[in-house]
């Protein structure tokens, strides 16, 4: 086999799939290193919700493209990946809530997306089985939604093999080789080593170790995040429901019917282990139960845990770093899996092109950290 490639990228979540995909068919020569197998890491433990309801331009815009290729999908895979514009429904509890998002929301509405501040009274009606108490009313968007990440995957990577790309699983990139601040290839841990100009760590969680294989500084923290999904029932269309109470959380129905949800629990929890806990298990079915009662008769069917991967504003990593050709995109913060098609589709330009669709300094790597996301 020829060592020599394109592009090599390092994960295989959506971001290195997504960035794969959308190379290979730019006509690039790509290979796709994962140490475990696609999916492992977050992106197939993330809970589904693709939403545009961000407070800048540059996000908003970043998602609504999202949505754009989420939607296309079907079409350009030639199977479903289950997109279902379901919405999402950011609930307010208290007037502090109601104008944050209503602020936002002159926001979105400027850059075109659509959607509203509604009353409690609205919500019980698009979600008769929504409890209102102590409810002042939601922002909603009915174009937001939610897809499977394992299709998604599936669809990208299955394109990168047609676009005559190779994808190497449980192979581990153990190595980055750097001369005169160039990048050269990556070493594995099965002995090889492979060339290219263009090595893009998509690693996700482990971002930050693979940026030292190269001797870059990646800002990045995981944090663990549990989920959990119950048995299937009637789809009843209810949407991704955000409460952001302190003892809030975020659940959907899935289009196959089950309800898939998590919570960010108060204090942080560190690292990437993905122990499940049964204090989760209690809290999350207290507090889904608390906003759709009817849950109460629906069974857990499965829980587990993954990483979030944060950046000190809660906004993506992206682009070249100070080693030329070792490019980042990582940092997602609980969105890659929303975010992802969209930004590895701007990063497959930047790097073949040169130019990012619009201004996207508040992603960008380099930059100085500063405001965080209010729509977290
Ligand atoms: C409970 C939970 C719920 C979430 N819900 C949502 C949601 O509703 N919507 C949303 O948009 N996002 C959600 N997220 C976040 C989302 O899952 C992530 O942002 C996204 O999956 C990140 O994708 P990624 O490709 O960057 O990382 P990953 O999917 O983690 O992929 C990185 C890959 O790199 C591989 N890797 C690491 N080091 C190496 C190495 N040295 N060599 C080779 N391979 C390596 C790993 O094995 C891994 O497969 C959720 C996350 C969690 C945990």
């Amino acid at each position: 086999m020829n060592n020599t490639f394109d592009a090599i990228i390092i994960g295989g979540g959506i971001v290195g799939t997504g960035a794969g995909y959308y190379l290979s068919k730019k006509g690039l020569n790509v290979l796709l290193i994962e140490k475990n197998y696609l999916t492992s890491g977050s992106t197939g433990r993330c809970i589904t919700g693709i939403r545009q309801q961000f407070s800048t331009p540059p996000s908003i815009k970043t998602a609504m493209e999202s949505v754009r290729l989420f939607k296309n999908m079907e079409d350009e895979f030639g199977f479903s990946v289950e997109w279902k514009d379901s919405g999402y429904l950011f609930l307010a509890h208290t007037e502090e809530l109601a104008s944050m998002f209503k602020k936002n929301i002159e926001i979105q509405r400027s850059v075109g997306l659509d959607v509203e501040f509604i009353s409690a009274e609205e919500c019980k009606k698009r979600v008769p089985l929504l409890d209102t108490e102590a409810l002042i009313g939601g922002a909603w968007c009915e174009s937001d939604g939610q897809a499977d990440p394992f299709f998604v995957v599936k669809g990208f990577s299955s394109g990168i093999v047609k676009n005559h790309g190779t994808i190497k699983t449980r192979t581990q990139v153990v190595d980055i080789i750097v001369e005169d601040n160039k990048v050269k290839g990556v070493k594995t841990d099965s002995g090889d080593t492979y060339y290219s100009r263009v090595v893009i760590n998509a690693a996700g969680p482990w971002a930050k170790e693979v940026g030292k294989m190269a001797g870059v500084k990646i800002d990045v923290e995981p944090e663990r995040h549990e989920a959990l999904i119950t048995e299937g029932v009637e789809y009843m269309g209810i949407p991704m429901l955000v409460d952001y109470r302190p003892d809030g959380g975020y659940f959907v129905q899935r289009v196959t019917g089950q309800f898939i949800g998590c919570f960010t629990p108060e204090k942080q929890i560190p690292g990437t282990s993905t122990d499940s806990t049964l204090e989760f298990l209690k809290e999350m079915s207290r507090r889904m139960c608390r906003l759709v009662p009817a849950l109460e008769n629906v069974s857990i069917l499965r829980q587990w845990a993954g990483s979030y991967c944060m950046t000190p504003d809660g906004n993506p990593l992206v682009g070249e770093t100070e080693v030329s050709g070792f490019y980042v995109c990582t940092g997602m913060s609980g969105h890659g899996f929303m975010l992802g098609p969209a930004i590895t589709s701007f990063l497959s330009n930047y790097i073949t092109e040169g130019t990012w669709p619009f201004d996207l300094d508040e992603i960008l790597y380099g930059r100085t950290f500063g405001q965080k996301e209010s729509m977290k």
